[in-house]
C-alpha cells in the first residue's frame, strides 16, 4: 500500500532579482492508497515542480513529503519507492529497449535472472515483446512511451508519477495510451499521480482531480463533482 501526503510543500526557484519565483505555494494534499490522482491546471501552475519534488528530482524549499506516513524529504531519488514517466520519454538512445528497461534494476543490483523476468513480464503487459532488441530511434512515439512506462513498471514501485506522458503523441495514440495507463492502474493496484493540462484526460482518468493555479491548490474533487459545478 502507499499513501502520499504533501504538507505545506513549498518551492521557490531562485531568480536574479533575489526574491525568487514561488512555483508551489505551501500546498497540502493527501493521496490515498491505490488512488489515481490527477494534477491539472494551466502551464506554469506548479504541477511539474510538485511531481519532481515527490520524485526527489527537485530540492524542497519547505514542507514535507510523506509516503505511508514516513517523511522522505532526505531520501535519495533512487532509494524512493517511486518511478516516474516523463513527457519526452527520456530513453537512452544508445541502449536497446531491453537495456533501457533493465537499466534501473541493474543500477540497484538486481540479479540477471530477476531483471530478465521483470523486463519480460513488463514487455508482455505492454505488448512490446517484439521490440526488445530495437533502439529508441526505431520506435514510434507511442512505442517509446510504452517503453518508458515499462521502465517504470519493472521497478514495481509503490508510487507511479506521470508528467504529461501523452502530450507528444498524436490524437489517436493519445486515446489508446490513455486507456492503457488506466488499465495498468487497475491491474497493478498502485498509487498513481498524473500531471496534465488536458481537462479530458483529467476527467476520464482521475479517481480524483486536484486543480492547481498559480502554485496553489484550488480544489480537490472527484470528476463528476467537478464537472457538475456551475
Ligand atoms: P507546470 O508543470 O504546471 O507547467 P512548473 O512546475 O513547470 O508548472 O512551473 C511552475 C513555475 O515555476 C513557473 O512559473 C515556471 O516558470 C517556474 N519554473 C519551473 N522550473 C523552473 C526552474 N528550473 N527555474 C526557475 N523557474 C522555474
Ligand atoms: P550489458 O552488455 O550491459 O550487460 P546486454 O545487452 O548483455 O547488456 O544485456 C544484459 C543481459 O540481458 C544479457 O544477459 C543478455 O543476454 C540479456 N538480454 C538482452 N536482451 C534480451 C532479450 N530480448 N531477451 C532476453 N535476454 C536478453
Amino acid at each position: 500500500m502507499a499513501t502520499v501526503e504533501l504538507k505545506k510543500l513549498l518551492k521557490i526557484y531562485p531568480n536574479r532579482k533575489g526574491e525568487g519565483v514561488k512555483a508551489v505555494n505551501e500546498i497540502d494534499l493527501s493521496i490515498r492508497d491505490r488512488e489515481f490522482m490527477v494534477l491539472v491546471g494551466p502551464s506554469g501552475c506548479g504541477k511539474s515542480t510538485s511531481l519532481r519534488m515527490i520524485a526527489g528530482l527537485e530540492d524542497i524549499t519547505g514542507g514535507e513529503i510523506r509516503i505511508d506516513g514516513k517523511v522522505i524529504n532526505d531520501v535519495q531519488p533512487k532509494d524512493r519507492d517511486i518511478a516516474m514517466v516523463f513527457q519526452n520519454y527520456a530513453l537512452y538512445p544508445h541502449m536497446s529497449v531491453y537495456q533501457n528497461m533493465a537499466f534501473g534494476l541493474k543500477l540497484r543490483k538486481y540479479s540477471k535472472a530477476e531483471i530478465d523476468r521483470r523486463v519480460k513480464d513488463a514487455a508482455e503487459i505492454l505488448g512490446i515483446e517484439d521490440l526488445l532488441q530495437r533502439k529508441p530511434a526505431a520506435l514510434s512515439g507511442g512505442q517509446r512511451q510504452r517503453v518508458a512506462v515499462g521502465r517504470a513498471i519493472v521497478r514495481k514501485p509503490k508510487v507511479f508519477l506521470f508528467d504529461e506522458p501523452l502530450s507528444n503523441l498524436d490524437a489517436k495514440m493519445r486515446v489508446s495510451t490513455r486507456a492503457e495507463i488506466s488499465k495498468l492502474h487497475a491491474r497493478l493496484a498502485s498509487t498513481m499521480i498524473y500531471v496534465t493540462h488536458d481537462q479530458v484526460e483529467a476527467m476520464t482518468m482521475g479517481d480524483r482531480i486536484c486543480v492547481m493555479n498559480g502554485g496553489d491548490i484550488m480544489q480537490v474533487d472527484e470528476p463528476l463533482t467537478l464537472y457538475n459545478q456551475p
